[in-house]
């Protein structure tokens, strides 16, 4: 105890006359709760100032509002408890969501179908009066473009895109430094850019958007229908009976040689680049960040489908993999890391 005090005080001397400062509050780690609520995944986290994930807890999504909203609101309160316990101070909740999001309310305005009914939902109220804490909410998207601006291949970048691949394909945009949101917070909602003008039958209720060609669940769809033809599985690959057939199946279906899957995965990566196109045409930016379980797939048939259909000038741009465990996760954090007032 006498060295551990002599130690305290060398770290910290002795605060001016007048000023007291509790030494373990000092000690503390400044850090803020996250969620990302997305079509397939909940997660919630405590992520410190740093940038560190102090812990993590997910569970699948609920399929309806009640439970949905009593599922974050149960994490975020176990969350809280175990924050304290690893001595960290909270500054806030920041929360990640599918869907078109007001960020001034706190609101999920509007959602597709990849999360039913969550539509005109006040997060804000039921979460700062359960936490007792401050709260940010933004669009999935939005976040996963403020979690590579702070923490990623964003820092320092004054124009970039960044594309969320996951049940959906969601997207965030910084021009000039600043996320655009647009006039109804619907800005870069890149997965219902359309690719064709028929098309599959997209989430959203059009048909023939990227979503419908690239996301999980538009993979998802395509493995399902190969598995019922009899022509998903390739020598190497064992499913069990009861395994639900995924992206997943049909990535690993390419990477052993199956023809047809490796077909459905290109055109998934061409579509989602021939949208990307419209958006350097339209905007120019300097980069352009891929972020979610489906980067890896889809970088290098991204990469060359701009360098064969965009405008010479426009294919000078990065297409890079996010570096981050979670992007979208993190800029959440980000949300309350930035602006939550500082002691
Ligand atoms: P969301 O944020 O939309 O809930 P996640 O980022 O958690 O989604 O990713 C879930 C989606 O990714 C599902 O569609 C799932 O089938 C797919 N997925 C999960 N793991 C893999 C994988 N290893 N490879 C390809 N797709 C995957
Ligand atoms: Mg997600
Ligand atoms: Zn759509």
């Amino acid at each position: 105890d006498v060295i551990d005090s002599i130690q305290k005080q060398f770290i910290f001397p002795p605060m001016p006359d007048g000023v007291s400062q509790d030494i373990d509050h000092i000690l503390e780690i400044q850090s803020a709760l996250a969620v990302d609520l997305g079509g397939t995944n909940l997660r919630v986290s405590i992520v410190s100032k740093a940038g560190e994930i102090m812990h993590m807890m997910s569970k699948p999504t609920p399929s309806d509002n009640t439970a949905r909203m009593e599922s974050l609101l149960t994490l975020l309160v176990d969350a809280s408890q175990i924050a304290t316990k690893l001595n960290c101070r909270v500054l806030g909740v920041g929360v990640s969501t599918g869907g078109r999001v007001n960020p001034h309310e706190g609101l999920v305005m509007h959602s597709t179908k990849s999360l039913e009914g969550w539509s005109a939902i006040d997060l804000r109220t039921p979460i700062s009066s359960a936490l007792h804490l401050p709260v940010w909410v933004d669009n999935d998207g939005n976040c996963a473009a403020l979690g590579e601006r702070k923490f990623g291949h964003g820092k320092g970048k004054e124009d970039f895109l960044a594309i969320a691949t996951g049940t959906g394909i969601g997207g965030g945009l910084v021009l000039n430094g600043r996320l655009v949101h647009g006039s109804n917070f619907c800005a870069a909602e890149l997965g219902h850019i359309a690719v064709s003008i028929d098309g599959p039958a997209c989430m959203c209720g059009s048909s023939g958007c990227v979503e419908a060609y690239s996301s999980g669940l538009a993979l998802m769809r395509e493995a399902k229908k190969l598995h019922q033809a009899g022509e998903l599985i390739v020598d190497g690959m064992k499913i069990d009976t009861n395994e639900i057939i995924s992206a997943k199946h049909l990535i690993q279906a390419a990477k052993l040689g199956n023809k047809k899957a490796e077909k459905i995965i290109h055109l998934g990566g061409e579509a989602l680049g021939t949208a990307v196109i419209s958006i350097l045409h339209l905007l120019n930016p300097t980069l352009v960040v891929l972020c979610g379980v489906l980067a890896p797939t889809y970088v290098d048939i991204v990469r060359e489908t701009i360098e064969n259909k965009a405008l010479p000038s426009a294919r000078g741009v990065k297409v890079q993999v996010s570096l981050l465990k979670e992007p979208a996760l993190m800029g959440a954090a980000s949300l309350v890391l930035e602006y939550a007032t500082r002691r």
